[in-house]
């Protein structure tokens, strides 16, 4: 194989044979194919595509990279839910335990924070202590241990998307529906789920930001599905506003706590149950969606989601006491708006590369995080603000960038004197 002639050969729009495919991305976990040239093909797929049996491909031989997990002795439904990614998204922290409660078992693979959205890992890493790389056998204890278990891709487990996934993040190359599917489902298939929920977002805070894009990457993901075995089910929300109150890490997590104990905002409570009741249905535990939700509030106001998440954290060394009395965020400082007004539109993706910049995603390798940092929305789209209101408050433990993201934040949010807007969460 001669990496530099499958680069020329995807970049002038001929598809890649199986075989290609595989020679090329495994010899990129071989270093046989360089970082340089990895990039370049990621490129060319970005702008050219890939047809059906490249994307198999794709899928099979990021799959194939590393172990696929078996539970042949649970006689309980095994089941995941998977975001295609945004601002503030935690509904995985809060869905999990709220299933598991339920009787589901979810051996989630989650990732890190990729472009400007957030991630499920660098979230959790805020607590102190928290293992998010245990070797297989020890994941699979503790998904039997506490119903559910959450970690990274490993050398082990999807090894290839752990290696592309950064560098998608760090190419501009991330918005591409076969790098999706290839990412998403390898790591899905990788389970040993029976059944999937995914959440594909739409809107101006994701990476398809139309209806046509997020329905095409829907279809692709559902066949996928299908051609594994897996029940893959498509929820499609919204994300042209922050999802929740809070985006950036610990503070999360401290939202997710919140959701628990019943006390999370509406948006976020509509997304984390609808996919949820999907979940439980699938798995039979329940037959309609109204005793879903039903299900899941009688968890959240009986204790029992809480408990489930305190249990699984533990269980993965964290030392929830320790961050709940960890000290705040250094500085901070609030946003306002120089005018009164209605909030109409927030440019999302900005809202994420701020966070980005604060510190709550990796720009380059190895970089350190902030997970102090962080934003609340006071305000979100379609709501009045008064003279004097604070529209947003976000924090951080360094103060040039505070300074720095403060200034660009606020052209982020844009405020206008009618809103006609409908805010409507699932499409
Ligand atoms: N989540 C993933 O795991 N991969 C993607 O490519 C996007 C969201």
């Amino acid at each position: 194989m001669i990496p530099a002639n499958l680069i020329s050969k995807k970049r002038d729009g001929q598809n890649l044979t199986q075989v290609e495919i595989d020679s090329f991305f495994n010899g990129y976990l071989s270093e046989a194919v360089t970082e340089a040239q990895m990039s370049a093909m990621l490129m060319a797929i970005y702008f050219n595509g890939m047809n059906e049996d490249e994307t198999f491909s794709l899928v099979d031989v990021m799959l194939n990279s590393g172990r696929v997990l078996e539970f042949p002795q649970s006689n309980r439904y095994i089941g995941d839910k998977h975001s295609t990614g945004g601002i503030g998204d935690k509904v995985s922290l809060i869905l999990a335990p709220i299933v598991a409660a339920a009787g589901i078992k979810i051996p989630m693979i989650a990732g890190r924070g990729l472009g400007f959205t957030g991630g499920t890992i660098d979230k959790l890493e805020s607590i102190p202590g928290f293992d998010v790389s245990p070797d297989l056998d020890l994941f699979k204890k503790w998904v039997e241990k506490s119903g559910y278990a959450i970690m990274s891709q490993s050398n082990e487990i999807c090894p290839a998307d752990k290696k592309i996934y950064d560098l998608r993040s760090k190419t501009g190359t991330v918005s591409s529906i076969p790098l999706i599917c290839g990412s998403i489902m390898s790591k899905k298939i990788a389970e040993g789920i029976s059944g999937l929920v995914l959440d594909i977002k739409i809107g101006n805070g994701t990476f398809m930001k139309s209806q046509e894009e997020a329905f095409e990457l829907g279809s692709w993901m559902e066949k996928i599905g299908k051609a594994f075995n897996i029940r893959t089910e498509v929820t499609y929300t919204n994300m042209d506003q922050p999802l929740g109150r809070f985006a950036g890490l610990s503070c999360e997590i401290m939202e997710s706590i919140e959701c628990l104990k019943g006390n999370g905002p509406d948006d976020l409570m509509t997304v984390t149950l609808e996919l949820g009741a999907k979940l439980l249905l699938q798995s039979g535990s329940v037959t309609s969606r109204s005793d879903a939700i039903d299900l899941q509030t009688e968890i959240i106001n009986s204790g029992r989601g809480l408990k489930s998440f305190e249990q699984s954290v533990e269980t993965q060394g964290g030392r929830l006491d320790e961050f709940l009395s960890e000290t705040k965020p250094k500085h901070e400082v609030l946003i306002y708006h120089e005018k009164p007004g209605i909030i109409i539109n927030m440019d999302t993706e900005s809202i994420g590369w701020s966070l980005v910049e604060l510190g709550c995603v990796m720009k380059n390798n190895n970089e350190t995080l902030d997970h102090t940092a962080g934003m609340e929305f006071l305000k979100k789209t379609g709501d009045e603000i008064d003279h004097n209101e604070p529209i947003c408050r976000i924090f951080c433990s360094n103060e040039k960038k505070l300074d720095m993201v403060s200034k660009s934040l606020s052209s982020a949010i844009m405020v206008g004197e009618d809103y006609h807007g409908n805010n409507s969460i699932i499409y």
